[in-house]
């Protein structure tokens, strides 16, 4: 017999079921059956597959039992089972990055924390919810020994050789005293038909059945009789009109585990020449590891209703990583390796099936109901709009999908939207690119677009500064960045500046192209400016200061250092007095000034602060 010490997590897990901060006990059953219905699928997957377990019989069968007197409720299962190692790694720590992330975030304010725990799942542990002791008994396919594992949930838990015929795994839950209503027989029925009503397997439980006595007089006899209590169909397998929205819903959260109801599903029979079966749900609220690159995929493989995997990344397009659900391919080998699976051409035809199907669900949802498409949108909307960076195929589709903030409106336009509201000669789409949708609002970039009252996407998010720069145009528009030289050309208000303007500018061009010759590229007269001196652009063909951010974080490293052209407003009074003044002497300092000035506004770092403040107090000491 041997002690083990949990995994800090495991406690800290425990710790919160057994003070019960889930409202909604019952759902420990859905956990364990659904650990029982893995634990069948992976056996079921490896004779099929693995010579080493052709001989092993599969025999598929849960078995449920309740005893009163001992106050016990056990579950069986003729699953794949787990030896000594097995015990310790999967029932005394978490291996689960989206848990892990999930007790990160505890707060120690039970409230709060009883509603993150109510959208995430929480596995075998959630059993000493009702349970103040479990005992494991369990033997792997194909082993000799069996093992049993038991915990009282006091932070540690003992493993010892065990004797079971059989193998798979029997899980017996010591009820609390005042749970006492999860032996009752109609309690435990009603709450397997509620979330266990579609597990591919059938659960059993014993009921006792009074049998009328044949002989008058005599006492009806007692028997107790085998019964299964679930459907036991593959939800999937159904026809739709078959189905009930709730069965739907109960589906999908013992599939994702889950305990909030599923955004919308969709539910696809393909029959001719490629035959499959497809059920993807969305879910109400971002899974905990929406950005993690370790995250959980939410769809399983099956072929012809075999369990083959649930860990595929590769079945839908990571920026649809937030779907659950199931294909159930039928014209798959079931020993498909997983290097074959990503090439294979049936997955692949079916995959690009149904990413059609969920985009176009989307779609029609964003049609008819525009409040709850943007309740889709604010859960999954930025992941969404990874997709216009590698899915070229339904870049048209992702288009009308993906939505931005505006400069004129409030809320979030899309791109169908902000064309509607163009002004009759404007050319282009136009978006501002940045970190902070405040500082896009005031940024100088767009006061000539306010002036002329055209609409800027403000484009805050950082999968907005990848992406976007590779639309190039939407329904034949252009798209463009504001800071783009050549947008000068678009927006340009041919009365603003005049030739003699020009002219009397062109030494202060000159000296101030000379002073700051190392930084920036060029210096030119904008009018795209309104209130501000001097804005910072790039060339047409440059990436911007976002983009260049991007690229550095992506390890792009040594990158060449790309120089902007500063612009400047020669209507602005700095410019007026020192033309009027014929002062040069101070352009040294000023164009300093105008150009870390114009960093700030695009939210860069300047180089010297300490500098920067000088110069500005030497201005404010003479301006007093
Ligand atoms: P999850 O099922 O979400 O992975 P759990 O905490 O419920 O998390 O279970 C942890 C692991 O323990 C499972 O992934 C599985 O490997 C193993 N396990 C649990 N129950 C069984 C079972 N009845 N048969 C075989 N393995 C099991």
């Amino acid at each position: 017999m041997a002690k083990h010490q949990f995994q800090t997590e495991v406690t800290q897990l425990l710790d919160l079921m057994i003070h019960s901060l889930y409202s909604n006990k019952e759902i420990f059953l859905r956990e364990l059956v659904s650990n029982a219905s893995d634990a069948m699928d992976k056996l079921h997957f490896l004779t099929l597959t693995d010579d080493k377990y052709k001989a092993l019989k599969y025999e598929p069968k849960i078995k449920i039992e309740l005893n009163k007197e001992r106050k016990t409720l056990s579950i069986s299962d003729t699953g794949i089972g787990m030896n000594e190692e097995d015990l310790i790694e999967n029932l005394g720590t978490i291996a689960k990055s989206g848990t892990k992330s999930f007790l990160s975030q505890l707060s120690g304010d039970k409230k709060k924390d009883s509603q993150l725990i109510g959208q995430f799942g929480v596995g075998f542990y959630s059993a000493f919810m009702v349970a103040d002791k479990i005992e494991v008994l369990s033997k792997k396919a194909g082993e000799e020994q069996a093992w049993k594992w038991s915990s009282e949930a006091t932070g540690d838990y003992e493993i010892k050789k065990a004797k079971k015929a059989d193998f798979g795994t029997k899980i017996t839950l010591h009820v609390k005293d005042d749970e006492s209503e999860f032996l009752e027989f109609y309690k435990i029925e009603e709450i397997i038909k509620k979330y266990s009503n579609h597990i591919p397997f059938g659960i059993y439980m014993d009921k006792e059945e009074t049998i009328p006595s044949e002989k008058e007089g005599d006492e009806p006899k007692k028997e107790i009789k085998e019964v299964q209590v679930n459907k036991a169909s593959a939800l999937w397998t159904l026809n739709k009109s078959d189905i009930k929205d709730e069965e739907y819903k109960d589906f999908y959260k013992q599939i994702s585990h889950d305990s909030s109801d599923p955004f919308l599903w969709v539910h696809t029979r393909a029959e001719g020449t490629l035959e499959y079966k497809t059920l993807f749900y969305i879910p109400s609220t971002p899974p905990m590891d929406l950005y993690r690159v370790d995250y959980q995929p939410g769809v399983k493989l099956y072929v012809k209703r075999v369990f083959i995997t649930d860990d595929e990344k590769e079945l839908l397009p990571t920026y649809l990583r937030f779907v659950r659900g199931i294909i159930d391919a039928e014209d798959l080998p079931l020993n498909i390796s997983r290097e074959i699976l990503q090439q294979n051409r049936i997955l692949e035809s079916i995959k690009r099936a149904s990413v059609k199907k969920i985009l176009g669900e989307l779609k029609k949802l964003n049609k008819k109901d525009k409040d709850r498409y943007l309740e889709f949108y604010k859960n999954f909307g930025k992941v969404l709009k990874e997709g216009l960076y590698g899915d070229f195929e339904n870049k048209d589709t992702l288009l009308e999908l993906v939505m931005f903030k505006s400069s004129k409106r409030d809320g979030l336009v899309s791109l169908k939207e902000y064309k509607e509201g163009m002004k009759e000669d404007q050319k282009s789409i136009y978006y501002i690119t940045g970190e902070n949708e405040a500082l896009l609002k005031n940024s100088p970039l767009i006061e000539q677009f306010k002036a002329k009252d055209i609409e800027v996407l403000l484009l805050d998010e950082e999968v907005d500064a990848i992406v976007i720069p590779m639309v190039h145009e939407y329904d034949k528009t252009p798209i463009k960045p504001v800071n783009n030289s050549d947008i000068d050309e678009e927006i340009k208000d041919e009365e603003k500046v005049s030739d003699e303007e020009k002219q009397e500018m062109t030494e202060v061009i000159v000296k101030m192209k000379e002073i700051l010759k190392d930084e920036i590229k060029d210096v030119k007269i904008s009018s795209r400016l309104s209130d501000s001196p001097s804005v910072l652009v790039y060339d047409k063909n440059d990436p911007d200061f976002q983009m260049q951010e991007m690229l550095k974080q992506m390890g792009q490293d040594n990158l060449p250092k790309v120089k902007p052209i500063l612009e400047i407003n020669p209507k602005h009074e700095i410019f007026k007095k020192i033309v009027e003044k014929k002062e040069f002497s101070s352009l040294q300092d000023i164009s300093l000034l105008l150009l870390d000035q114009a960093k700030l506004a695009e939210g860069m770092k300047i180089d010297d602060v300490a500098e920067f403040s000088k110069r500005l107090n030497k201005y404010i000491a003479k301006a007093l």
